[in-house]
């Protein structure tokens, strides 16, 4: 089914709670979102001149939340993107940022897909919290899944995979959007290229975090 007429449908019926299959407007309902308690909250110091960059993420990436992100993700099916975008905006809120960064994907991907699930879950809290999107980076190297990689060889691939475009990030606080966070190489390739241009900040919020070891 086309990503349009799924979408359609999902308009049209009445939605319902990924976790309990009661209707409900939100991807997961009041009942069910007690259920989840994983704030994930790590930093790390790329640069000793830079403050440490921050990871926070809402979520683990595992059950109902990666069914809600491979929905998105490969299915084009967005009821949960506002859910993500919820919880995101409740921890981008404590601190002061000038843009919203998604990570983008390499334009034959972006293509192909039709869409950036990153750059939608951005759009979201951009309209919740008034934080404009910045789309001034582009994905210069179309790397595979790095799943086989090891640590070391990942972190190899994916260096000058990004190029910023323009100097607006110079000076300025940046708050990194990505859908799930698996090792983490390919995102803080992103905030070093963006250090590179001189941000005064960069933290990372992923909607998910895949646990290691997985
Ligand atoms: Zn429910």
């Amino acid at each position: 089914m086309s990503r349009l007429i799924k979408n359609i449908i999902n308009t049209l019926l009445p939605s319902t709670c990924y976790m309990c299959d009661s209707f409900s407007e939100r991807a997961v309902c009041k009942s069910c979102i007690e259920k989840f308690n994983t704030i994930y909250r790590n930093e790390k110091r790329l640069f000793l001149k830079n403050p440490p960059l921050l990871i926070q993420a809402p979520f683990v990436y595992k059950g109902v939340v990666k069914e809600m992100i491979e929905d998105i993700k490969y299915h084009g099916v967005f009821f949960a993107v506002p859910f993500f975008a919820e919880h995101l905006a409740a921890m981008i809120k404590e601190y002061e940022y000038d843009f919203l960064v998604p990570v983008p994907l390499h334009f034959l991907r972006k293509w192909k897909r039709g869409f950036n699930q990153s750059e939608e879950i951005a759009k979201e809290i951009s309209k919740m919290l008034r934080i404009p999107v910045y789309r001034g980076v582009v994905r210069v190297k179309n790397t595979k899944t790095q799943t086989s990689l090891s640590r070391k060889e990942r972190i190899e691939n994916i260096k000058g995979a990004f190029k910023v475009k323009d100097d607006r990030v110079k000076g300025k606080r940046l708050a990194i959007i990505d859908d799930v966070l698996t090792t983490g190489a390919t995102t803080i390739e992103l905030a070093r290229t963006l250090y590179q241009k001189e941000a005064k900040k960069v933290d990372i919020y992923t909607a998910s975090m895949a646990e290691f070891g997985q």
